[in-house]
C-alpha cells in the first residue's frame, strides 16, 4: 500500500507508520468493527478494547519469543515516566544501580534515577560527544538493583548489538529499536519503548517485566506509578489509551505479518545503502565512525561545508522530504530508519545526498 501523504517522513519520533497501519487506525476512527461508533470513543472496560488488549499482548509475547514469566504492560507517559518509574519501583534509598551512559536519554535516565537512591554511572561516552558506544564495565557491582542500558542511542546514532550477559537484573530502554532485529530478549529482566517510533503513537509505553521484578518493589507508591499495581489491574488501573493501544496493535500485526527477519534484512539494507553513502562521499562525515557502533535506525552525519549542509536541506524541501535535521545536540543531518521506511524512500534521500555537490 502507499502513503496517501505528501512526505517522505524521516522524522526520529513522533515518526512515519506504515499506511496500513494508518488507513486502519483512520477506518477505525470513523468507526470501530461493529460497535457503531469512533474508537476514539470506546469504552476501555469494555469487551472490544479486552480483545484489543490480549491480542496485543500476546503479540508482544511472541515476537519477542517470551514466555508467561513476563508481563506485558501499556503505561501512560511515554518514555520519561519509566525513566522515574524504574528507580521508585527497584532502587531503594539505601540500594544502588548501574547506568551505561550511551547518550543523552540514557544520561537522563541516569539523572532522574539519582533523587531515589545510589545510581551510578558505569561506563560513559560522553567524553567522545558520544560519538562511539562506552566500553562495556569490566566489572559490574554484584548487588546493583539493577543495571539500566539505552540499546538505541537515538541522537547520536549508536546501537549496541546483542547484550553481554550480566548477573544483576538487566532493564533497558529499547524506545528507539524495539522489534527492529532478532534480539534475545529473555536476557532483559525488564525492558520497555515509547511507542512514537517502531510502535505506534506518542504518549504511551510498552513495558515488558519479568514476574519476578514485580516482588522487588522497595518502596509503598500510588498505584499509577507501581508496577505490580499495573499488572494487578492488566494495565486499565484508569482509562487507558484506547486509540494509542489499538495503533500499537495495528503496528504489531504489521511487524507480524512481515515477520522479526525479513524486518531486520530489510533495516540492515536501508542503513548500509545511507552509510555507504556517507563514507564514499567527499561532502559528508559519518557521525559514528566506528562501524560496529552505528545504530541501523538512526544515521547522523554532518556536513562538511555550512554550503553543503543548506543545498542538502533545500532539495530535500524541494522534494518534499521531512525530518532530516539532527538533533541540536548533535547537529548535522539524522536519518531516522524505523520499520515504517520503506527502501523507496531511502533510494530517493540518498540520491540527493549524490546530487549535493
Ligand atoms: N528514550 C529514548 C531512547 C528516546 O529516543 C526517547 C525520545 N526520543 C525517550 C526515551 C523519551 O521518550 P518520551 O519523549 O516519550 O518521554
Amino acid at each position: 500500500m502507499k502513503h496517501m501523504q505528501a512526505k517522505i517522513n524521516f522524522n526520529a519520533g513522533p515518526a512515519a507508520l506504515p499506511p496500513e497501519v494508518l488507513h486502519e487506525a483512520a477506518k477505525a476512527v470513523n468507526k470501530y468493527k461493529k460497535t457503531g461508533f469512533s474508537i476514539l470513543e470506546l469504552p476501555h472496560r469494555g469487551p472490544e478494547f479486552a480483545e484489543i488488549l490480549e491480542e496485543s499482548k500476546h503479540l508482544v509475547k511472541k515476537l519477542c519469543k517470551l514466555d508467561d514469566n513476563y508481563e506485558v504492560l501499556w503505561l501512560h507517559g511515554g518514555g520519561r515516566q519509566q525513566f522515574f518509574m524504574i528507580p521508585m519501583n527497584f532502587l531503594s534509598q539505601d540500594g544502588a544501580a548501574g547506568y551505561i551512559d550511551s547518550g543523552h536519554w540514557a544520561e537522563e535516565a541516569y539523572q532522574y534515577a539519582t533523587s531515589y537512591g545510589n545510581a551510578q554511572v558505569l561506563a560513559s561516552s560522553k567524553k567522545v560527544n558520544y560519538t562511539s558506544l562506552p566500553e562495556w564495565p569490566a566489572k559490574i557491582p554484584a548487588k546493583l538493583a539493577y543495571l539500566h542500558l539505552t540499546t538505541n542511542n537515538t541522537i547520536y546514532g549508536t546501537q549496541w548489538g546483542q547484550t553481554p550477559d550480566v548477573k544483576v537484573p538487566l532493564i533497558a530502554d529499547m524506545s528507539s529499536d524495539i522489534f527492529s532485529r532478532k534480539h534475545d530478549y529473555s536476557k532483559y529482566s525488564m525492558f520497555y519503548a515509547a511507542a512514537q517510533k517502531n510502535l505506534g503513537i506518542a504518549g504511551l509505553a510498552l513495558a515488558v517485566i519479568r514476574k519476578d521484578m514485580l516482588k522487588r518493589s522497595v518502596r509503598e507508591l500510588p498505584p499509577m506509578l507501581s508496577y505490580a499495581a499495573q499488572v494487578k489491574e492488566g494495565s486499565i488501573l484508569n482509562t487507558a489509551n484506547v486509540f494509542g493501544i489499538y495503533v500499537s496493535l495495528l503496528m504489531l500485526r504489521w511487524i507480524d505479518a512481515k515477520g522479526i527477519d525479513s524486518i531486520e534484512k530489510e533495516n540492515k539494507a536501508k542503513a548500509k545503502l545511507v552509510y555507504d553513502t556517507i563514507d564514499s562521499s567527499s561532502i559528508f562525515t559519518p557521525y559514528v565512525k566506528e562501524k560496529a557502533h552505528r545504530s541501523m535506525m538512526n544515521v547522523c552525519f554532518t556536513a562538511k561545508t555550512p554550503e553543503v549542509e543548506k543545498r542538502l536541506l533545500e532539495l530535500c524541501e524541494e522534494n518534499d522530504i521531512a525530518g532530516i535535521k539532527g538533533h541540536r545536540s548533535a547537529g548535522g543531518f539524522r536519518v531516522s530508519l524505523y520499520n515504517a521506511i520503506s527502501m523507496e524512500w531511502v533510494e530517493q534521500l540518498v540520491a540527493l545526498m549524490k546530487a549535493v555537490s
